[in-house]
Order: structure tokens, then sequence, then C-alpha cells
């Protein structure tokens, strides 16, 4: 729709328009209102593909498919969301795990002062991101290849089986945006708060990180909105299978939602260290069904986003699993290790709900929370390599702290010069402000027969110092 003008950039009759105000983040993508009165919009301008109004003014209705067509946008800026998500938190991962690389505190046993990386808590709060970045990642090439192919069925063949692969994008789609996009923005403000004090500054590049990430939180259905059209989908697919006692699920995404009984059981005593993808996917498979079970009968919302919350961790954990096992086999180890930090760390977080529905035992808790640490000292000595391999430039990070050298005081200090408070010998407005209150006070004193000099003379001593 036309809005202005075009020579005066006016609004033309009957249209008002403004900026919304300022965000928390997208600084060069402007939120606008609108209001029309008496305006007619032309029949070009609707951009409607499936439905759409004759001359007359008639609704033509869409087709089926082309009703479920008309949201076709929204999965794919969902899936989308998906696949940014890993960039957004690989990036915020770079920039801590460099800084915490470069910053050292308190000496070791050796008098040399350790780099803060090495502190097992600074690991915990690092590592797992790094990881997540990886797995999100994994996840995003998943989304965006399942949004490819159902986009290509539906092109050649618009049949009922490209209605069912695009419900099931609108279903894993849904819960994915909302799993992945939760752990970028929570990622992204663990990173800053574990680089500390620079963390707080501007030049740490985090906060246009978290502002534009928490956009991918909020937009194209609130997360906690949006991943309620999982947690719905699954609890039917769930409750038929109860009630009809057939095992009909609508795509391989499902196929695990079977009879608790018909799951296999949990070895108590496994090694962790050792267990194989596979088997950690059946772990979070057993926590989605449990969840589902559980929510059949009280049909609550929350614990209905909690199974959902599940499903979407199964997602991404068996996506990176899989791309484990398809990539190179020199760089399949550290994949590994990195694909089983993320499972534990995951498990370690939901341990009441294994403990709960007694899937494991306190022992096992035990375990992978001491196993957790053990991979941390794994993942440590590659942090560096592993985030350098995200291959994020100096300017996509924007960040003094995440910078490729390693130089973050040199460049804090550089970037502080460039403040414009730093600009001018005496900062610009102080004789209008500060100045005029000094000199005022001085002429007061001055009435009152005070010694300037002497005064004037302390506060320059103390400066000197
Ligand atoms: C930067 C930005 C750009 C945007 N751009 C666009 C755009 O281009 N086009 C567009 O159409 N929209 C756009 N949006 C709107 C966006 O899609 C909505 O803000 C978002 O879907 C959340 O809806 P809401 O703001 O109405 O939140 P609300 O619905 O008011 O949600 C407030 C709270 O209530 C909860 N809640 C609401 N309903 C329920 C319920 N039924 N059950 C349980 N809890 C509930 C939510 O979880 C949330 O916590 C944009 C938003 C932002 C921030």
């Amino acid at each position: 729709v036309q809005l202005r003008d075009l020579k005066t950039h006016k609004n033309l009759d009957g249209i008002e328009s403004g900026d919304i105000g300022p965000t928390m983040g997208l600084i060069g993508c402007e939120e606008g209102w609108c209001r029309f009165e008496h305006v007619k919009i032309p029949l070009v301008a609707l951009l409607a593909r499936y439905g759409h109004v004759n001359p007359q003014g008639d609704w033509i209705p869409p087709t089926k498919l082309g009703s479920k067509r008309s949201y076709a946008t929204m999965l794919l800026v969902r899936a989308r969301f998906v696949a940014i998500s890993s960039d957004f938190l690989g990036k915020a991962a770079s920039i801590a795990v460099r800084y915490c690389a470069v910053r050292r505190q308190f000496k070791d046993n050796n008098g040399r002062e350790k780099q803060v990386l090495d502190y097992q808590q600074v690991q915990m709060r690092t590592l797992p991101w790094v990881g997540l970045s990886y797995a999100l990642k994994a996840t995003g090439v998943t989304m965006m290849t399942m949004h490819r192919e159902m986009e290509a069925r539906v092109e050649l063949h618009g049949d009922i089986i490209a209605l069912a692969m695009e419900k099931e994008v609108h279903i894993v789609g849904s819960c994915l945006k909302a799993v992945c996009t939760t752990f970028a923005v929570d990622g992204i403000e663990e990173l800053r708060r574990v680089c500390g004090g620079y963390g707080y500054s501007v030049f740490s590049g985090f906060q246009d990180l978290y502002g534009n990430a928490m956009v991918n939180f909020t937009g194209e259905g609130e997360n906690y909105m949006i991943i309620q059209q999982a947690s719905s989908a699954l609890l039917k697919v769930y409750k038929s299978m109860i009630e009809t006692g057939i095992h009909q699920v609508p795509s391989p995404n499902f196929a695990f939602i079977k009879p608790l009984a018909h799951l296999p059981k949990f070895k108590t005593g496994s090694d962790f260290m050792t267990m194989s993808l596979e088997d950690f996917v059946a772990v979070f498979e057993f926590r989605t069904v449990c969840l589902l079970a559980h929510n059949v009968e009280e049909n609550s919302q929350w614990d209905g986003i909690q199974a959902a919350w599940a499903f979407g961790e199964l997602l991404i954990v068996r996506s990176f699993a899989l791309h484990v096992q398809r990539s190179d086999p020199k760089i399949i180890p550290i994949l590994t290790v990195l694909c089983r930090l993320v499972a534990m760390y995951l498990m370690n977080m939901h341990m009441n709900d294994y403990l709960l529905y007694g899937y494991m035992q306190p022992a096992d808790g035990i375990a992978i929370s001491m196993g957790l640490k053990k991979l941390l000292l794994v993942v440590r000595p590659e942090a560096v390599s592993l985030v350098d391999c995200f291959g994020f430039t100096d300017r996509e990070l924007n960040s003094a702290l995440g910078n490729y050298d390693g130089n973050v005081y040199e460049t804090l200090l550089e970037w502080a010069k460039l403040d414009p408070m730093n600009q001018t010998p005496v900062v610009e407005g102080f004789d209008e402000f500060y100045g005029k209150v000094l000199h005022e006070g001085r002429g007061a004193l001055q009435k009152m027969g005070k010694d300037i000099e002497k005064i004037d003379g302390i506060i320059q001593r103390r400066a000197n110092l």
C-alpha cells in the first residue's frame, strides 16, 4: 500500500503513520504504527496468492491447501529463527571463551595468574553453550532441510502428503523456534555475566547481541504461546495411541511416542562417558513420553509446555547426534564429546524428571553430575579452537573482548578514546553547567571571607595525587 507521496514524502490523505519508539534491538529496522481512514486499498496491493477479492468485491476463499499455505511465510520465518539461533549463541560463546582465555585472576600454585577459563565454575557457564551452539547449528540445518522438502512437495504435488508435511513443519518449527531462541537468549545473558565487569560494557558487544536475539524470542509468536502448538499436537498423538491402542504416528518425528512400557528401560549404572549418542537420544525420548503421559489426565497448560520443551531438547540432541555421525571422521571424536556434554548438561538440569518417574536412580544423577565436570576438562583445551571454527569476523562480533587477536585491553582503550566525552581536554558543556556552579560557589565562599586560594590549593593537591 502506498503510504506517502512520492515527491513530498508526506503521508497521503487519510493516512497517519509514525515510529513506535525505541526497541531493545534491531536498531537498523524501525517498527512503526499506521492508521487508515477511508483509504481504498487497490486489488493489486492485497498480496493474496491463495484467496482473493474479485473486482466486484466478493471474497473468493482459498482451497484447503491454499488456506494452509497462507501461513507458509510464518513457517519459513520460524525455521530461519531456528537456524540463526546458533549464530547468536555462537557469537556470544566466541566472545566469552576468548575473553575468559585472556583474562587472568589470582595466582596458581606456580605463582602464575590463572586464566579464568581454567576455573570450573567458568567452564560450566561457558563450555555447554559452546556445545549448544554446535547443536543448534545442526538443528537449524535439519529444520531448513525439512522446510525445503515440504515446499518442494507442495509446489510439485500439492497433495495430502504435502499437507501432512506442512503440519509437521508447523509443529516441529513452533517447538524448535521456542526452544532454540530461548537457548540463544539465555546463553547470551549467561555468557555476558561470565565476562564479569567488562561483560557489562557496551564494548563487549553483548548488548546488541541480546537485543537482536530477543526479538526472535517474542516475534512470530511469543515462545511460551507458540510452543503450545507443539504441546497440543503431541498430546493428541499420545492420547489417540492410548485410546485406540493403535500406534499411528503422523510422521517419523513422532515415532518415539509409544506406551511407556514399550520404551527401553534405562540401565542403572551406565557409564555416561562411553554411552552411545543413540542411547542419549533414547533418554530424551523417555522424558518426553513421561511428561506427556503425566499430563494426559491433568491437561495442565504448564505441564504441556514442559512436555513440548522436552520434545524440543530431544530434537536438538537427536539432530546433533545425526550430524556428528555424518561428519568428517577426523572431527567425530571432539564432536561426540560436545554432543555428550550438551546431553548431560540438559539431563543434569532436568534430573528431577528422571528421578520422579523412576527412570534413573540417585546414583545415576550423581554419575551425570560428575561426568559433566570431567567432560569440561576434555573440552577446555579445545575451547578457543572450537569457537574459532565458527569463523565469525571481528566486524561481525563487534566486541573488544572477542577480537581474534586477543588484544582485549588495547582494543578497550582504543575504543574508549573514541568516546565523544574523550574528544576534548575539558568535557563539552563544562563552562555552562558544572563550571558555572563551581564559579558561583567560589563567589559565595569569597563573600563569606573564605580563603579561596587555600581551598583551590587543596583541590589541586588532591588532583595531583
Ligand atoms: C520487534 C518486533 C517486530 C514485530 N514485527 C511484527 C510484524 O512484522 N508483523 C506482525 O504481525 N507482528 C509483529 N510483531 C508482533 C509479535 O508477533 C508479537 O509481539 C508476539 O507474537 C507476541 O504477541 P503480543 O505482543 O500480543 O503478546 P501477548 O499476547 O500480549 O503476550 C503477553 C504474555 O501473555 C502470554 N499469553 C498471551 N496469550 C496467552 C494464552 N492464550 N495462554 C497463555 N499465555 C498467554 C504470553 O505468553 C506473554 O507472556 C513484532 C514484535 C516485535 C517485538
